[in-house]
């Protein structure tokens, strides 16, 4: 009988070549379980998904209750489902009014893609501008977006009509103009390693893309939810996106996604030809009641008061140095080194150690610390001294 390791390198498709290769069997809280007893520290949270921890009795207690009731019954925007009405609901009590109308899909790539086909077909418009750095996702229109040419080298042509610009560069928002349908922007920049751009730039572009007529996608997709200490980080900046992406943290370890916009933008998708946008697990109700049961938890347990006083820990704790800077918005954090060769020995001590961390897609000289929302302070100093040990034991 083969180990599941052996069966995972045999016959599943390999995508790195640097996987972790851990083996968990269990996880609890901001806590992951192998099968000889290890322990890792969760720093990473399954790239921002994990806010409220793996395995919340809320998040389990909601998913039981709709193993109870129906599991899939048809595809999406058919029939009247309480999960998916209760959580379109449920967020819209989190935007500012009027955005309050939701399409549920099941990824975060295809929460971009029907966010881009919306602002095409409302605007009547084709091109699309999207950001130096920018990670938007793997399928080929979402892949368009991204901007780093490395990625999208091997699969051209991709989506025409795509221009990229600098990220927080006032001057490069003249590229924007009335051709444009729409501007697509992380709040925070993700697997950039975690670029946050100044407030008076997003008003800035906010303000250019009402003044031609352009759609402010903004994809909160890993800064939402929660993660930067604001439900969404977009709060923080003073702006309102025309459509809101969003996925990975909403379903508390359930896939989800969604783009969110205006009823009268969001009609758009009904106009002839009907049906502008199909998904058969889109809304899926038992990933509905693990969001909406999130959500709440996020709420009710008020997680996002402390967010930025535990960042606040991990800045003053992470001092060396071999540390040349740490960025972050809330628990969105990139401490980084001078090179990946620095970096990656420290990741690989750190996880024999029992914290888990990792690096960023398009930053690999940052080790990436984006924990569960619900990790206390003791163990955000035990992740420090993981950290710090690590560091002490791989840099001459
Ligand atoms: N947008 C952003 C900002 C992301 O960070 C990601 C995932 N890393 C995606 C989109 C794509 O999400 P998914 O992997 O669920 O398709």
């Amino acid at each position: 009988m083969l180990s599941p390791r052996q069966l995972f390198l045999q016959h599943q498709a390999q995508t790195t070549d640097f996987p972790l290769l851990l083996e968990v069997e269990r996880a609890e809280g901001v806590y992951m379980y192998g099968p000889n007893g290890e322990r890792y520290l969760d720093l990473i949270s399954g790239i921002g998904v994990s806010n409220v921890g793996h395995r919340h009795p809320r998040v389990l207690q909601a998913i039981q209750g709709q193993l109870e009731k129906y599991l899939h019954l048809m595809v999406y925007g058919e029939i009247v489902q309480a999960p998916p009405a209760q959580l379109a609901h449920a967020l819209a009590q989190t935007l500012p009014a009027g955005l309050d109308n939701v399409y549920f899909v099941s990824s975060g790539s295809e929460a971009v893609e029907g966010a881009c086909k919306l602002a095409k077909r409302f605007t009547g418009r084709t091109e699309l501008v999207a950001f130096e750095n920018a990670y938007h996702g793997s399928t080929q229109g979402s892949l368009s977006l991204n901007g780093s040419e490395s990625f999208k080298r091997a699969f051209r042509p991709l989506l025409p009509d795509v221009r990229h610009i600098r990220h927080n560069q006032v001057e490069d928002l003249a590229q924007i103009t009335s051709r444009t349908a729409a501007v697509i922007l992380e709040t925070v920049q993700g697997e950039a390693g975690v670029r946050v751009p100044s407030v008076d730039y997003l008003q800035a572009l906010q303000a250019r893309c009402k003044e031609v007529g352009a759609l402010l996608i903004l994809d909160e997709i890993q800064s939402g939810f929660g993660r930067t200490g604001t439900f969404w980080a977009f709060e923080q900046f003073g702006v309102v996106p025309d459509i809101l992406t969003c996925a990975k943290g909403m379903g508390g370890g359930m896939p989800i996604g969604a783009f969110i916009s205006r009823q009268e933008i969001m009609h758009s998708l009904k106009n002839d030809p009907m049906l502008g946008h199909i998904t058969t697990f889109g809304g899926h109700p038992v990933s509905c009641a693990a969001s909406l049961a999130t959500l709440q938890v996020i709420q009710e347990e008020e997680l996002l008061l402390q967010v930025n006083a535990k960042a606040a820990r991990f800045k003053e704790r992470l001092v060396h140095p071999a540390i040349k800077e740490i960025r972050n918005l809330g628990l969105m954090m990139a401490v980084e080194f001078d090179s990946f060769d620095i970096l990656k020995p420290i990741i690989d001590n750190a996880i024999l150690k029992g914290a888990l961390t990792d690096w960023f897609l398009f930053c690999d000289k940052s080790m990436r610390i984006a924990p569960p929302l619900t990790i206390t302070f003791p163990e955000i100093d035990e992740a420090c001294d993981i950290i710090l040990a690590a560091i002490a034991e791989e840099v001459r």
